[in-house]
């Protein structure tokens, strides 16, 4: 803490600012947490995993360990040169007409984009696609295609014209030549020059990431037919083909703009442009799994420019990371096994239904909604699946793993992935899927499941500690959960009802209250500016900040009812409401490189961990905590303070 901070001023500095004055960021690193030594000692316990799996003599450890092996082998990985992604830059390179280009566009859809429950809205590839039930028929599985080809993480890195924009486009082109010549391309300048060029011009065409968030826009069907004439220029029928879509008969298309407009460059660019840009990508997405002169210069781009980090993680951590990412489920089952015991289950299970209580309540209790609207709000409540630990049925991974071919290995995985959600195109809808596997330390609400994932891994310490007084695990866990339970309702959420579907169930009063308390949160974070040329985006995190307005209300009534009347004890010198406080607060310490900093104010639709804290001044028992008065920086006088729900 650093009590010379008055915690109306800034409640994120008194809880955390003498931890983040004395806290360096190691240079591996682009940014630091207090739990930071729970992630090394949780990357450790992986690592453990993974080697014990060398050992055992099934079909699917070997696969684990083998993964693993093939990311490790750096002899084997130098030996081989630029020869794994050979056939595919000869492949492009043999590209002759458009439709072969649609063709090979078509080839490259991946699996790799999810609007909803990661949030991930990003791909290098033309487009890309994410299997979830249909917007307007949530029992079966649909096909939502998203707009995709820019490497750099949006589209304002294209657009902005801010000077430290400029700085990391220049960046940009000499990673991009760097690349190229690596890859033995003649002439890596003037290639560079058009790739960005046409990058650039795709940017253009992109829906912004708060336009992105915006479901309703989200909404278009179209079918096969409907893209030959709404976005002319890429010959459609051979990409689908090629991606194994020719049999849809429909499609929701996310930006249908984004998709006019990439198209028709698909039919004005000429072909050796986009013939780059294809060898561009494809050298980008496997340099760091190629020889140590482009995971160098991969992490130089990305590492230090992009996240200012200076000193590049351990390979060992590395590898981790990408067996994890490759063989989630795998690996997620040996976690379980290994490391979540029944008892943690059960107490969050409890801890779950006690904010699920809270929530029911604060529905019943809340007068400016209509009763129709409340009972639909109540059915959606009821019918919450909510995943703890692990999920019922696990994934299966079924690609062929070698422990000697990385770039094999990755691009083997990525297209099985891609096969799997294919097959489930059409099919029913299992709302106990899960999204997340069980050793990240994450949680996560899917909108069109109904449903929330609470992993294994994030029901440890420092979240949740069987030890921990009441007001510190409903402060932090408590919070995570109540937040993740309100995205139910948030901007996103309550655009869906108890059955997942894209439905108003709002009286129109009810709905124009809502968006009217939703819009003064907006301008509430619209006013933080963490860089002199930056300000949060209060649209693009609406959703989020919702659920952490009406999270920490949740957590905080969930406290008190656990003290069932009972005064709480004090620690240290603190009431139980401010231990609550406090550990919110300092759950949300991070200590973040501005490079990153800005890089998450651009991209993400979260609000960075030190103005989410500030989220507590629109609760009054804060107020009352902490004796915060109105000349402090915080105070919000009663009628401006934001309460959703
Ligand atoms: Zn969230």
């Amino acid at each position: 803490m650093d009590t010379s901070v008055r915690p109306g001023d800034d409640f994120y500095l008194y809880a955390n600012g003498s931890w983040e004055k004395n806290t360096p960021i190691r240079p591996d690193r682009s940014f630091e947490s207090p739990a930071s030594d729970i992630y090394d000692r949780h990357e450790e316990k992986l690592r453990d995993l993974i080697e014990n799996a060398a050992k055992v003599q099934d079909a699917n450890s070997r696969r684990i360990s083998d993964l693993y092996r093939s990311y490790m082998d750096e002899s084997a990985i130098e030996a081989a040169g630029v020869k794994p992604i050979e056939s595919h830059l000869k492949a492009i390179s043999a590209i002759s007409d458009k439709r072969q280009l649609a063709r090979a566009l078509g080839e490259t859809l991946r699996a790799d984009v999810d609007a909803l429950n990661m949030t991930n809205y990003h791909t290098a590839n033309l487009f890309g696609l994410w299997v979830a039930p249909g917007f307007n028929d949530s029992d079966h599985y649909h096909a939502y295609l998203m707009q995709g080809g820019i490497v750099l993480p949006d589209r304002e890195y294209y657009l902005s014209d801010s000077p430290a924009m400029r700085e990391i486009r220049g960046k940009y082109e000499q990673h991009v030549i760097t690349l190229l010549r690596l890859a033995g391309f003649d002439e890596p300048e003037k290639r560079a020059a058009r790739i960005i060029a046409l990058e650039h011009a795709i940017a253009q065409a992109h829906l912004s990431l708060a336009e992105d968030n915006d479901v309703h826009r989200a909404n278009n069907i179209w079918k096969p037919a409907d893209f030959v004439f709404k976005a002319p220029g890429l010959d459609w029928p051979e990409y689908f083909r090629a991606a194994g879509l020719d049999k849809q008969a429909n499609f929701y298309v996310w930006q249908p703009g984004a998709f006019k407009g990439e198209s028709a460059l698909v039919g004005s660019t000429p072909l050796q442009d986009w013939k780059d840009w294809l060898a561009f990508h494809t050298v980008e997405q496997y340099a760091s799994v190629l020889p140590k002169a482009f995971a160098d210069e991969e992490f130089s781009f990305w590492g230090k420019t992009l996240n200012g980090v200076s000193v590049q993680q351990p390979r060992w951590k590395r590898a981790v990371a990408v067996t994890d990412a490759h063989l989630p489920s795998e690996l997620g089952r040996l976690y379980v096994q290994r490391y979540f015991p029944p008892e943690v289950k059960t107490e969050v299970q409890e801890m779950v239904s006690n904010l699920i209580a809270v929530y029911r309540q604060r529905l019943q209790g809340i007068t400016w909604m209509a009763p129709a609207t409340k009972a639909q709000a109540i059915a959606k409540l009821d019918a919450l699946y909510v995943g703890i630990g692990y999920p019922d049925k696990w994934e299966e991974e079924n690609y062929e793993v070698k422990p000697d071919d990385v770039v094999g290995n990755l691009w083997r995985s990525r297209a099985a992935k891609y096969q799997r959600e294919r097959a489930l195109i059409g099919t029913a809808v299992d709302r106990k899927r899960w999204c997340m596997a069980p050793q990240t330390i994450n949680a996560v609400n899917l909108p069109v499941q109904n449903s929330l994932n609470f992993p294994a891994a994030i029901l440890q310490a420092p979240s949740f500690d069987a030890h921990a007084p009441a007001a510190a695990n409903y402060g932090a866990i408590g919070a995570v959960i109540g937040h993740e339970i309100s995205h139910t309702f948030d901007s996103e959420g309550s655009a869906f009802d108890s059955k997942g579907r894209l439905r108003n169930w709002w009286t129109k009063d009810d709905f124009a209250h809502f968006n009217g308390v939703a819009d003064r949160l907006v301008k509430q974070y619209d006013t933080y500016k963490p860089f002199k040329d930056l300000a949060l985006n209060g649209k693009q995190t609406l959703a989020e900040n919702i659920a952490d307005d009406a999270g920490l209300t949740a957590a905080y009534d969930a406290y008190k009812a656990s003290l069932k009347g009972q005064a709480a004890p004090e620690q240290d010198g603190f009431s139980g409401d401010q231990q609550f406080y406090l550990a919110f607060a300092q759950s949300w310490a991070a200590k973040l490189r501005p490079s990153t900093l800005r890089n998450e104010v651009l991209t993400d639709t979260h609000s960075p961990d030190h103005w989410r804290v500030f989220e507590v001044r629109n609760q009054d028992e804060w107020y009352q905590a902490f004796d915060v008065k109105p000349d402090e920086k915080l105070y919000l006088p009663p009628n401006q303070r934001v309460q959703i729900w």
